[in-house]
Order: C-alpha cells, then sequence, then structure tokens
C-alpha cells in the first residue's frame, strides 16, 4: 500500500520505519526541515532500539523516504497517517494545534479517495473535528479513522511489529476494511483487531495511559506507607502482583512517572471529563500523588544531610525510562532543579540522554563521560532510571570514588543488605 506519515518523531518514525519493513512504501512527512534532512541521509534523530538499522534497510530498498513536502505525501498515498504531537495546552486540556493544522494542509492536497488515519492520542471528537477540517479544504471524498498507538518507548518496534492488540475505530466499511488489511501483517500471531466507532477507539488510549499512571501512584503510596508502618514494599508487591485479577505489571514504586505521554493523558483525561461535567476524582490523586512523588527523592537527601549547600550530587540515569533519550517530563528534571536550588552541585550520566539532557540544564550541570565519573567526589550517588548497566556496579570503586558512600536508591534496584555490608548509607523506596 502506498501511505504517508505526517509526523516524525517517537511514533512517527517507528509506524513508518515498520510500515515500510511490511512491504509498504511510505513517505515520511515532516516540517522540521533538518530532522528530514538528517533522515535523509540515514541519521536517526532520536534513540530507540533496533530503529536506526529497519530505517537504513527500507531506506535502502526504497519503500521509506523522507520530506518536508506534505502535498507531495498525501498525493502519492492512499493512507494518510497523523502522528504529530498533541501537548499539553494551558489550560490542562490536550493541544490539538498540529493535528487540525494537518488535517488542513491534508484537504488542500486531497487528489481522490483517502483514508485519514488519526494515530496521535486526541480527545473524544476529534476525528470529526479532522474530518470538518479536511471537509473545509476539498471535494474529494475521503475516511476519518482513529487507530490510537499503544507502542512503548524503548520497545518501540517490538510493539508495533507485535502488538497486544490494534485498535480501529472506523465508521464507514470501506476504510475498515482497507484498516484491517494494513494490519494484517501485523497481527498473524493473533493479536486481536478491535473494530469499533471512533469516540471508542480515542477513548481507549486515555483509559489505557490512565490506567497504568494510577497503578503506579497507587503503588508509590503503598511503599511510602511501608516506609511508615514498618513494612517491606517488596513482599508487599509480590504477594499483591500473584493475585492473577492484578498481575505484576506496573507495581514498581519509585520517583514517579514521566514521559511525553502518562502525564498529558492523565490530564487531557481530566479535562475533556470535566468539560461534560464530570470530576475524574481518582485522576486527580494520581496526578497530585505523582508531582509529591517526583520530589520524594529530594526530601530524602535534605532528611540525611540537613542542607544540602555545597554537597555534591551524582545522579545516575535523567531519561524518563531506560531505553530512550526521552527527557520529558523526567523525574530527573524537578529532582536536579531542587538540588540546584538548594546549593548542591550535581554530576550526572545517562548512556543516551545526555545531549538532550545539555540542552535542559546547560552549564548548571557537570555532565559525566562515564557512569563511575558521576560518583566521583560525591557526598551522595542518586538512581533515578533504571538502566542495565546501573544494576551491578563494582561498589568498591565507587565508595573510593565518593567522598561520603550514600546512595539513594529511586527505583528500588540494588540490595540494600550487601551494600550496607560494604559499609555505604542506602536509602530506597519502601523497603526496609
Ligand atoms: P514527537 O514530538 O516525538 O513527534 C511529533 C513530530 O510531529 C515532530 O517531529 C514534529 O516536528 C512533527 N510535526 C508537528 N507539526 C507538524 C506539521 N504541521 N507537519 C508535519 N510535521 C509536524 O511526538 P511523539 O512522541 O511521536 O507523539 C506523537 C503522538 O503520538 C502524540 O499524540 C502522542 O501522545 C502519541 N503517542 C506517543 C507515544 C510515545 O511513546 N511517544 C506512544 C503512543 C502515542
Amino acid at each position: 500500500m502506498k501511505i504517508a506519515v505526517i509526523g516524525t518523531g517517537y511514533v512517527g518514525l517507528v509506524a513508518g520505519a515498520c510500515l515500510a519493513e511490511n512491504g509498504n512504501d511510505v513517505i515520511c512527512v515532516d516540517k522540521d526541515a533538518a530532522k528530514v534532512r538528517a533522515l535523509q541521509r540515514g541519521r536517526i534523530p532520536i534513540y530507540e532500539p533496533g530503529l536506526e538499522e529497519l530505517v537504513r534497510r527500507n531506506r535502502m530498498e526504497r519503500r521509506l523516504t523522507f520530506t518536508t513536502d506534505l502535498s507531495k505525501g498525501v498525493k502519492g498515498s492512499q493512507i494518510v497517517f497523523i502522528a504529530v504531537g498533541t501537548p499539553t495546552g494551558e489550560d490542562g486540556s490536550a493541544d490539538l494545534r498540529h493535528v487540525l493544522d494537518v488535517a488542513r494542509q491534508i484537504g488542500k492536497a486531497m487528489n481522490g479517495y483517502k483514508v485519514v488515519v488519526d494515530k496521535s492520542t486526541v480527545p473524544v471528537g476529534t476525528a470529526d473535528k479532522v474530518r470538518e477540517a479536511i471537509k473545509k479544504e476539498t471535494s474529494h471524498p475521503f475516511s476519518v479513522v482513529s487507530n490510537p498507538e499503544f507502542l512503548k518507548q524503548g520497545a518501540a518496534i517490538e510493539d508495533f511489529m507485535k502488538p497486544d492488540r490494534v485498535v480501529i475505530g472506523a465508521d464507514d466499511q470501506r476504510s475498515a476494511e482497507i484498516m484491517k488489511e494494513l494490519y494484517a501483517p501485523f497481527t498473524r500471531t493473533g493479536a486481536p483487531v478491535m473494530m469499533m466507532d471512533p469516540a471508542s477507539a480515542e477513548l481507549c488510549k486515555y483509559a489505557a495511559n490512565a490506567m497504568l499512571a494510577t497503578r503506579i501512584s497507587f503503588m508509590n503510596e503503598v511503599a511510602n506507607v511501608c516506609e511508615l508502618v514498618g513494612a517491606d514494599v517488596d513482599h508487599v508487591r509480590r504477594a499483591v502482583a500473584s493475585d492473577r485479577r492484578i498481575g505484576a505489571a506496573f507495581l514498581f514504586p519509585g520517583v514517579g512517572y514521566g514521559g511525553s505521554c502518562f502525564p498529558k493523558d492523565v490530564k487531557a483525561m481530566m479535562k475533556f471529563a470535566s468539560a461534560k461535567r464530570y470530576d475524574f476524582e481518582i485522576l486527580q490523586a494520581v496526578e497530585n500523588v505523582n508531582e509529591r512523588q517526583k520530589v520524594r527523592l529530594f526530601g530524602k537527601m535534605t532528611q540525611h544531610f540537613g542542607s544540602l549547600k555545597g554537597k555534591r550530587i551524582g545522579v545516575w540515569g535523567l531519561a524518563f525510562k531506560p531505553k530512550t533519550d526521552d527527557m520529558r517530563e523526567a523525574p530527573a528534571v524537578p529532582l536536579i532543579n531542587a538540588l540546584l536550588d538548594a546549593g548542591a552541585a550535581v554530576s550526572a550520566y545517562d548512556p543516551e540522554a545526555m545531549k538532550v539532557a545539555k540542552g535542559i540544564f546547560g552549564a548548571g550541570v557537570a555532565f559525566a563521560d562515564k557512569s563511575y565519573d558521576a560518583a566521583s567526589g560525591a557526598d551522595a550517588l542518586a538512581l533515578v532510571t533504571e538502566w542495565n548497566e546501573f544494576r551491578e556496579p563494582d561498589w568498591m570503586k565507587i565508595k573510593k570514588a565518593m567522598r561520603t558512600p550514600v546512595i539513594f536508591d529511586g527505583r528500588n534496584i540494588f540490595n540494600g543488605e550487601q551494600l550496607r555490608g560494604l559499609g555505604f548509607t542506602y536509602y530506597s523506596m519502601g523497603r526496609r
């Protein structure tokens, strides 16, 4: 099939490359000329495992091309994906500016029947708005389909190639059949293709993300209570997770959720519910708990040191989660800002997010070339993002490098007993 993907970010680029990998001709469009130039030269602007190789292979086969010319992309395609950002607007709702701008441009470029597919995460009713925006510009026939994306950064290719489910919100047979055919190669292993109306499809994505965020905040509260009553969250988590009705995923306490999706989707869901005079109380609590949790490690540091003025804190992990360079809403940001405000010096290390972090903190933070360098001369080392390479470090080397051997483990990945045995002071989240 001939496909255009508008927006070449974490979702658009992965979707484009994976669709090309299954034999489609894909043209990826982005308004960011520098990004498109880099992609045309085979350089990938983001870090996502396996993506570079996938893009390279499909570019070489000429199934995957890149352009800033939206009109060209639309004219040559039967299916047009919208995969642009839907950031949080000033009032907390999803800002649809980019989506509707693209819809208008698609309308202007129409030269025959197209299926316009909304892959961006958008509130209920957006398919209608997209339809209206296109209709104003063209008399050609078209369908608008809602097809939310559930990939996880860090495992995006695997998730796209082998999805748990594909959700398609279509209200006409023609576009429904085209979408089913498009996704057939991705669902051969038996993943369900769930056909529904566009409103339900739009809501699915918010409900899924809100549920995941709720589990995280819930478990963070359980961990906080564990600390107060002298229980160990590891035991509690394992026992709770073994209940088949609950399951083990997304029950790890930590420093709060971040990223480009959970915070904005929780906010947007509250907002579109309240627009219908529905107060989504749980989500307000989920968000409040998360904001508190993001500075909890800082609270533990203050409690330990009294004043942080003049202290040097090493930070391991900056990205909002492992295997990505994405720092949008990353818990490392409020932590580092709080440390700097308190007069501490910060030396930080992340395997992939250093370039992005330099753009955020500039010269305010010392960036270490290697993980161990971040611990050098430090009064404490804080683990913020649980990259695999941090899991089994040489503790004696670290202890020697540090000024005082204090560890704040924001993700509960270290063995407290072992560390205390080696002479470290060790703090974690909800463990005894
Ligand atoms: P992103 O910011 O990484 O990428 C968006 C891209 O769209 C950018 O490259 C931007 O230049 C481009 N763009 C914006 N306006 C444009 C226009 N008018 N014409 C052409 N290009 C334009 O965003 P993302 O993380 O890929 O997210 C995209 C959407 O997918 C969002 O709605 C998000 O909520 C949703 N989503 C994201 C994830 C994720 O893990 N990142 C997962 C599922 C769904």
